[in-house]
């Protein structure tokens, strides 16, 4: 049995600590000493040590945005996995789309973070998933085994068990414009059939998909009731803490 898992992706918000560290708490008030649902929180890398030290005494994983694949160096703005692991970070969402198409990575330099991360002990949030003229062009699934391909190289099955995966389609992030259920269960048995195809039935039949893009209270439930969907990584609807507390709700 997989454990539904939701991920709060704040992107490039809030603007300020206390409203960051306000936030945190009230999830946290309202998570409890709850282990049903496994629930991280990704802020912006400046809120992260505090957070961390907000989130103590409370099973919510803190995790970072993006992170450098070297491990020190000249890499000016960067931050490298050991950094993160120390300030308390869980986990690491690599390769997002607002990275991939705003900021030009691709599945080979996502593929070393992948790499990195996993030798520094953060669990990655790997998303993958296709812009709007891939998807009417009918290429979701090859655009999505490609990202997989790529993004998954030199990886070895008993660590890609522990690897969480977020489809999040292009089109649906931010837009207000929701897979409908069917269509996000569609790609998800195909992720997982392609992970079933790369390691082994078991290894697919471990790891976590988290599906992302205008995940609400109100929609997540249809979408946490299908078969290979488990979890959201959730951007707008993660910055209020009721909406949020509300999906949570939904995977109970
Ligand atoms: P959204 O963002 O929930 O605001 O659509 C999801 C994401 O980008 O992870």
């Amino acid at each position: 049995m997989r454990p539904l898992f939701i991920a709060g992706n704040w992107k490039m918000n809030p603007n300020t600590e206390a409203d960051a560290v306000a936030l945190a708490e009230a999830v946290k008030a309202g998570v409890g000493q709850d282990h049903a649902v496994r629930v991280a929180l990704c802020p912006p890398s400046v809120y992260l040590h505090r957070l961390d030290s907000a989130l103590s005494n409370s099973p919510i994983g803190v995790g970072a945005q993006n992170m450098h694949p070297e491990p020190s160096g000249a890499y000016t703005g960067e931050l490298s996995a050991a950094m993160l692991v120390d300030v308390g970070c869980t986990h690491v969402i690599l390769g997002h789309s607002e990275r991939r198409h705003g900021l030009g990575e691709t599945d080979a330099f996502i593929n070393r973070k992948l790499h990195a991360a996993l030798k520094a002990g953060l669990i990655p949030i790997l998303c993958i998933g296709e812009t709007l003229e891939e998807r009417e062009q009918g290429r979701t699934e090859a655009v999505v085994a490609s990202q997989l391909d790529g993004s998954l190289d030199g990886l070895e099955a008993e660590p890609m068990a522990g690897v969480v995966l977020a489809y999040e389609p292009v089109w649906a992030i931010g837009t207000g414009r929701t897979a409908t259920p069917e269509q996000a269960q569609e790609v998800h048995a195909f992720i997982r059939g392609r992970l079933a195809e790369k390691f082994s039935e078991a290894i697919a039949a471990r790891v976590v998909i988290q599906y992302g893009g205008s995940v609400k209270a109100d929609n997540a439930a249809d979408l946490l009731a299908r078969p290979d969907i488990d979890g959201a990584l959730v951007g707008g609807a993660s910055l209020k803490a009721p909406g949020f507390l509300g999906i949570i709700e939904a995977a109970r």
